[in-house]
C-alpha cells in the first residue's frame, strides 16, 4: 500500500465512482479523504466506455455499457428519459 502524498497516511483501496457511472478501485486517504488514481488508469477506464453510434431505422442508437447500466440499475425493458444540456446527453430512469 502506498502513502498519501498530501499527509503521509497509508492509503486504503476502495471502489469509488470516479466519473458519472464509471467505477474503479481508487486509493483513498483515511486522513484527508483525498482520492488517488493513476492518470493512465483513468484514461483507460474512460476509453472502455467509448461507443459508436449506429442507425436503427430512422433513429440513431448507442449501446449502454453493462457496467454503466448496472451502476444505475437499468434493466431490459426499463423506460428512460433522454434530454440534452450543455452539449451533453442526459439519460435518466423514468419510472
Ligand atoms: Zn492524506
Amino acid at each position: 500500500m502506498s502513502k498519501c502524498p498530501e499527509c503521509g497516511k497509508t492509503l486504503k483501496l476502495e471502489k469509488r465512482e470516479i466519473s458519472p457511472g464509471v467505477y474503479s478501485n481508487v486509493e483513498v486517504c483515511p486522513g484527508c479523504e483525498e482520492e488517488w488514481l493513476d492518470e493512465n488508469e483513468y484514461e483507460e477506464l474512460r476509453a472502455l466506455f467509448k461507443r459508436k453510434v449506429f442507425r436503427v431505422g430512422g433513429s440513431l442508437a448507442v449501446r449502454l455499457p453493462k457496467e454503466i447500466a448496472d451502476a444505475i440499475g437499468i434493466n431490459d425493458g426499463d423506460n428512460l428519459r433522454i434530454s440534452a444540456k450543455d452539449h451533453k446527453i442526459i439519460i435518466e430512469t423514468a419510472p
